[in-house]
């Protein structure tokens, strides 16, 4: 009896002005959403739900029939309900031959069952054509039409024909569908929305890591000490100096081990003699998220710029500087200009400058609505030779302010040496071992692997 036409619905793409009916199973959250949406668009919405009475939440110009009445009229159906609701569709499956089922369930927990929620709906109705999409875009986004962060809707399924009329509909919608490829694809698709900044992990944790290790490091060296040995009171440090003390040395940590993963690759590639075995999964993951520990560096420059623009009106400098000129009346005697003092300090503000400068530069060429304007060597001459030349300077920064003390037994407190010298650590080591990979016996060897040349090649020819 309900085995009727709308079974056998021609499944071409609409090449007409009307739009055909789209059904959609659950008046819920997303169901109403997407109803509303779908009505905007033009489409006529006709609902399945299991109380077939309307209520002022749902659309009006929409129809609010039973599940099987619901199918009936659209060759489209939207199941807008938890998987865990699925079993009601298995008496429906006669009705359901031939239609595209589009399932848009998220999960609460990544990979929570053996197969995608996609294709659970697709061996319990066999007979339908099941396509993935919508699930990450949020209920909220849709009706509030904020869809700035979401408009890319993930799309996957087995048939071409209706992938390609779910896509249709996106584009009705004002979104841009992204097709995955098959069915398979489904349970990445269904993960995505559950990822909370997958590739920021490493570097926040790395980074607050990083900052309490100095935080302690440095109120051990300058409030502590001061305090145990000469009776003086600097906890005020904690506010401002210890800070700007490390984020400097953060920032420039982090962008040395932005370049220190590429260049474990040379060595790694250069050893094995070929590219075509894989990297170890630390490296690969650190490789991954580059561009997140270069932005996190970055923020740690620039929060260094703000507290050292606050230098001057601080209390403490200013009270320095007064009692200096005091002391200098009272002996009436001015101290002569040290030029080498002049020059050390002047290079190392304008080593500082050059530095940020770079990295601003090198943060803005990161940014999506960027790199996708410039092509593969410009981004490679801009992150790698410039991001270099950032590394270079920012080393630069922090030898000449310090270069002086390195052996200056002040320095060493409690056996302990000035923070700032912990910080040349790794940019020194990225940047030597750097400079010897680019001698021509190893640089050659290691384009020659990258473009495919194996020292034991694997296949004879
Ligand atoms: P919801 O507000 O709880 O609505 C679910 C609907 O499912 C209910 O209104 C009900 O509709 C139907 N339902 C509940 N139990 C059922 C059962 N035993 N048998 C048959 N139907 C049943 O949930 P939602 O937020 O709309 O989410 C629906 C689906 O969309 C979920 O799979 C979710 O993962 C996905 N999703 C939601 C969002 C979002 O922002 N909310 C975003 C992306 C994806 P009737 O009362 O009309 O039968």
């Amino acid at each position: 009896m309900t085995k009727n036409s709308s079974n056998v619905m021609a499944l071409s793409p609409n090449t007409s002005n009307k739009r055909e009916t789209v059904c959609i199973f659950g008046t819920g959250d997303f169901g109403r959403a997407l109803g509303y949406k779908m009505i905007q668009a033009g489409y006529p919405v006709v609902f399945g739900s299991r109380s077939t009475q309307t209520s002022s939440l749902i659309p009006k110009d929409a129809e609010v029939l039973s599940h099987a009445e619901a199918a009936q009229k659209a060759a489209i159906i939207i199941i807008a309900i938890q998987r865990q609701h699925y079993n009601f569709l298995i008496p429906l499956a006669e009705i359901l031959r031939g239609k595209v089922l589009v399932d848009i369930s998220n999960n609460l927990k990544i990979n929570q069952y053996p197969e995608s929620n996609a294709e659970y709906l697709a061996q319990l109705v066999p007979g339908a054509k099941v396509v993935k999409a919508f699930n990450t875009v949020s209920a909220w986004a849709l009706q509030s039409g904020t869809l700035d962060a979401s408009r890319q809707v993930f799309v996957c399924g087995d048939d071409m024909e209706a992938k390609q009329m779910v896509m249709d509909i996106v584009r009705a919608l004002g979104l841009t569908p992204l097709d995955q490829g098959s069915l398979l694809a489904a349970q990445e698709i269904e993960n995505y929305p559950l990822q909370l900044f997958p590739m920021w992990k490493f570097p926040i944790l790395l980074s607050l890591g990083l900052v309490t290790f100095f935080f302690f490091y440095c109120l051990t060296r300058d409030v502590i000490y001061p305090y145990v040995n000469e009776n003086k009171d600097f906890s005020f440090f904690i506010a401002i100096s210890i800070p700007n003390r490390i984020c400097p040395i953060l920032a420039l940590t982090l962008l040395a081990l932005v370049y220190l993963p590429g260049i474990l690759a040379a060595i790694i590639q250069l050893y094995r003699g070929t590219k075509y075995r894989l990297f170890p999964d630390w490296l690969d993951k650190w490789m991954l998220c580059r561009k997140q520990l270069g932005l996190v560096a970055l923020a740690f420059a620039s929060l260094h710029v703000l507290y050292t623009l606050v230098i001057p009106i601080r209390s403490f400098v200013r009270w320095r500087i007064s009692s200096q000129i005091v002391s200098q009346a009272l002996n009436n005697k001015t101290e002569p200009l040290d030029n080498t003092n002049a020059w050390l300090s002047d290079s190392y503000l304008a080593l500082g400058i050059l530095g940020f400068f770079l990295f601003v530069l090198l943060g803005i060429t990161s940014l999506p609505s960027v790199s996708n304007n410039v092509n593969w060597r410009e981004f490679r001459f801009v992150q790698s030779k410039l991001g270099y030349l950032t590394l270079i300077l920012c080393t630069a920064h922090t030898l000449v302010y310090g270069g002086k003390w390195f052996l200056s037994p002040s320095s060493y407190r409690w056996y302990l040496p000035s923070a700032y010298m912990l910080s040349l650590i790794f940019p020194c080591i990225v940047l030597v071992v750097k400079s010897v990979l680019i001698f021509p016996c190893l640089d050659k060897p290691l384009t020659q692997i990258r473009q495919g040349w194996e020292r034991n090649p694997r296949y004879s020819e």
